[in-house]
């Protein structure tokens, strides 16, 4: 495919990508976009030139808060206008080109939370990092706990608190124990983390009963986003058990603007991790279920430089989305479009792909050494942290841009 949009060849957003966000300009009103190159085409201007006249949607979901309504369409639709825009992007006697002022420069506009996010789900799905953290928090010995092979792990999360790239974030307080054996005290956390994670987002609603099976769960998911769960350790050592994470992760995490449909992810599905034992039959799938998306995190310093910390990939996940989706609905628990699942740190197996600092500096006795702003065990105070990920095959390549969000004082 070829656009007649100039499109650098290291752009996340190329013409096989096409990721939909919301966007604002100076007038504060948010409209559904869709990233290509360093531009926005502004879908409810394109409607206006009756590029989606087929299809027969009301426009008003075009100018709204959020994707949801649109996403409500349905991949009937929704898979359409995507297929349409890259259409019009290619023709040379598009319409669109000869209506210039229907594309906005990113770096002029406003991007906003991308969808209204009903119910937060975190897995814990990379066995690397689920072993790591339980040899770090338990036993060496018995660093998975007896169900890891079994089910995917999660617990339900905070929705409220989600916010989108380029917000900042305060470094939360809460009880810790600072000696073993003492009593807690109360003070700002001093191990606040990142976790280098991906999110799904829900496209498609169940009736309360209903489950999703693994055939299925594509129907389902409408694309991804790259995912911070920021993480206080010093809190969370205290309080998970024995009802898992709690205050050490519900005080923000951050997702990336521009969501990527798994339509446009498809080129690069690859195999999983084999699992053994196998699994029960309601987690059994076919196929590729894993996907190649390289994911890289970095850590800035108050002007300073960058330093690359970790790089990863979400193809180590042991459990795989549809999996994650079939037993999340296996009892019967209803989805809502616009519910955001994510991984669960994902690391892998080589020291410098893990996706925490707890794993990254070992619980803090190998500190990471950056470029410029001396080490660190974990976030401090003014640190920006940014997390990227693409998919690259051959000339083709999709990317989800940056999640970058600054850790600030405790309020
Ligand atoms: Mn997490």
């Amino acid at each position: 495919m070829h656009s007649w949009i100039k499109i650098d060849k290291n752009s996340d957003f190329s013409i096989y990508n096409l990721p939909f966000g919301i966007f604002s300009e100076a007038d504060n009103i948010k409209r559904v976009g869709v990233a290509i190159g360093d531009e926005i085409l502004d879908l409810y201007a394109a409607y206006e030139l009756g590029l989606f006249k087929d299809l027969n949607f009301d426009i008003s979901v075009l100018e709204s808060d959020y994707l949801n309504a649109f996403i409500a369409l349905g991949k009937a639709i929704t898979v359409k206008v995507r297929k349409h825009i890259q259409d019009e992007l290619c023709a040379s006697n598009s319409i669109l080109k000869s209506h210039p002022s229907v594309f906005i420069k990113q770096a002029a506009v406003q991007m906003h939370l991308p969808v209204k996010i009903g119910d937060y789900t975190d897995f814990y799905s990379s066995i690397e990092h689920a072993t790591n953290i339980g040899t770090m928090f338990r036993d060496p010995d018995h660093a998975l706990l007896p169900n890891w092979k079994h089910l995917p792990v999660g617990y339900h999360g905070r929705a409220s608190s989600i916010v989108v790239s380029g917000k900042n974030v305060h470094r939360p307080k809460g009880q810790v124990i600072l000696a073993p054996d003492t009593a807690p005290v109360f003070q700002a956390s001093t191990r606040v983390d990142f976790e280098l994670e991906m999110g799904f987002i829900i496209g498609k609603s169940t009736k309360l009963g209903a489950s999703v099976s693994t055939a299925e769960a594509e129907d389902y998911i409408f694309g991804k986003v790259l995912f911070n769960d920021w993480s206080a350790r010093d809190i969370q050592k205290w309080e998970y058990v024995p009802l898992g994470p709690f205050l050490a992760k519900s005080f923000a995490s951050s997702i990336s603007p521009w969501v990527v449909t798994l339509e446009a992810l498809a080129p690069f599905k690859i195999d999983g991790p084999s699992q053994d034992p196998a699994v029960l039959p309601y987690l059994n799938f076919d196929g590729m279920k894993n996907y190649d998306i390289k994911l890289e995190v970095s850590i800035q310093p108050k002007n300073c430089k960058a330093t690359v910390v970790s790089q990863s990939n979400f193809k180590y996940m042991y459990w795989n989305m549809n999996q994650q989706l079939a037993h999340h609905t296996i009892n019967g628990c209803n989805l809502n479009v616009g519910d955001l699942m994510a991984s669960g740190t994902i690391s892998g197996k080589h020291p410098n792909s893990y996706g925490s600092m707890l794993e990254l500096a070992w619980a803090g006795s190998k500190p990471v050494e950056l470029i410029e702003g001396g080490t660190r065990k974990f976030i401090q105070d003014n640190d920006t942290v940014i997390m990227r990920g693409h998919c690259e095959k051959g000339p083709i390549r999709v990317g989800f841009g940056d999640v970058k969000s600054t850790l600030l004082e405790t309020i």
